[in-house]
């Protein structure tokens, strides 16, 4: 038996129709892939509305979802890992981003809180490594490296570590080339 479709007018058998449709299954594919195309951005803002409306119940399915299955997770995760790799370098470079301020706070917070153990624990790493770290700074200070300049910047006019700018230090580091420059010549002349 036989059935002609209502797109592109050609009889054809009925296995070629999807059941109660008039369009041949070539002509419904054609439809449904042009229509998709069509309404593409629609349907991304739909669903990024629909993830901005109804974002806690999407965390809390993830998050029953992830209770449940986290042994096939974690087994997934360990044989996949080297897919995500990329992905999370990047997200964690969004994050970082994202969520700066509240870094700098727990961070903050976890300084204040952890005073007494922080200092100590830098102490007896300093006691430890004082030969590296002196040979370290002496390095550091022969090829004017970012993390000297900063300390100097630091330490001789108060700015804050975290306000120093890489502008800032490629200011000084110039300044302090010419400085060399000139105690080498007057040495020089005084020899
Ligand atoms: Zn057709």
């Amino acid at each position: 038996m036989k059935k002609q479709c209502t797109k592109c007018g050609k009889w054809k058998e009925l296995e070629e129709f999807y059941r109660l449709n008039n369009q041949c299954r070539e002509c419904a594919k054609e439809y449904r892939k042009k229509f998709y195309a069509e309404h593409i951005d629609e349907r991304k803002e739909y669903r990024r509305k629909y993830r901005i409306e109804h974002i806690d119940e999407i965390k809390e399915t993830n998050r029953k979802y992830r209770a449940e299955h986290i042994k096939e997770i974690k087994e997934y995760v360990k044989k996949n890992w080297y897919k995500y790799a990329d992905k999370q370098k990047e997200y964690g470079r969004k994050y970082k981003i994202e969520h700066a301020e509240e870094i700098k706070e727990r961070n903050r917070k976890y300084c204040a809180e952890h005073a007494e153990e922080i200092k100590k624990r830098g102490k007896k790493y300093y006691a430890e490594h004082a030969d590296e770290a002196k040979e370290y700074e002496l390095e550091n200070r022969a090829e004017l490296k970012d993390g000297y300049i900063r300390n100097g910047l630091n330490k001789s006019y108060g700015i804050k570590k975290s306000q120093i700018t890489p502008e800032m230090i490629q200011d000084k580091r110039e300044q302090l080339m010419v400085y060399r420059e000139l105690k080498q010549l007057r040495e020089a002349i005084n020899e």
